[in-house]
């Protein structure tokens, strides 16, 4: 199992670990084989083949019998992409419980909305990026001294959070079968998401593929 951590937004605060999994490509090929009471121990080419074939024709039960649960650390707008899968399981961290710690994303590079996509954003190199990291820094500084002058008070941490901005840090259990996984990295690996999901997704595929070697190598040649 892979237990290197990476930093999808190269920021050392930012992660995607894998915590545990089940399954190989072996058990993909042996789910698809029950039909004909077949089994493998370990995957030739004829059972490449088979997967190919599956992933094809959108066979996806066989790409079930698996799991994989990460530990990832997000800042709160990259949990709330994350959380409409919902074909998963997922556990986060409580501000009710907990008193949130200073740790906030900032983008290295800001980018500048798109014209003809209203969702999307564009390269901002024409953007005053030292002017707008500024501004951001200096509202996280305030909003986080004011989160702390209510707990201070006596506020209710469930209340005084109410002031943390969309790119406090969260942490989380997020655990899916592959073919879960797969439909994610579709989604989210993908241009039109939005750039910082996509680290995430591209993050927890490169532990996917250690864990799913073929399956990845048939996915990347088409
Ligand atoms: C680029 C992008 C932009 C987005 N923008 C928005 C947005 O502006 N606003 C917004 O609200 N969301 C937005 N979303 C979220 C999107 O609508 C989906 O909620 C999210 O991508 C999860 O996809 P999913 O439902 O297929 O995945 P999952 O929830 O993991 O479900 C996987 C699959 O299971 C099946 N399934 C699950 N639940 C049901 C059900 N209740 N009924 C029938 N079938 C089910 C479906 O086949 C589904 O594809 C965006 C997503 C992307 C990728």
């Amino acid at each position: 199992m892979t237990n290197k951590i990476y930093y999808p937004l190269n920021d050392n605060t930012g992660s995607v670990q894998l915590i545990q999994s089940v399954g190989d490509d072996t058990g993909i090929v042996n789910s698809a084989r029950v039909s004909f009471g077949k089994r493998i121990d370990s995957i030739e080419d004829k059972d490449k083949k088979l997967i190919k074939y599956l992933l094809e024709h959108e066979h996806g039960t066989p790409f079930e019998h698996n799991s994989l649960s990460f530990l990832i650390k997000a800042p709160l707008f990259v949990v709330q992409q994350h959380l409409r899968h919902r074909i998963s399981s997922f556990n986060q961290i409580s501000a009710r419980y907990v008193e949130i710690k200073e740790e906030f994303y900032i983008p290295q590079n800001f980018r500048k909305q798109s014209t003809n996509n209203r969702q999307a954003s564009i390269e901002g190199n024409d953007l005053e990026n030292e002017k707008a990291n500024l501004i951001y820094t200096e509202s996280l500084k305030v909003a986080y001294s004011k989160y702390q002058e209510l707990l201070s008070l006596g506020v209710a941490r469930e209340q005084a959070r109410g002031l943390l901005p969309h790119c406090t840090y969260s942490e989380y259990y997020w655990t899916c079968n592959l073919r879960s996984l797969l439909h994610f990295i579709k989604l989210r690996d993908h241009a039109n998401a939005q750039w910082e999901i996509q680290q995430y997704a591209k993050a927890m595929k490169e532990i996917a593929k250690e864990i799913f070697p073929e399956t990845f190598k048939i996915i990347d040649n088409n």
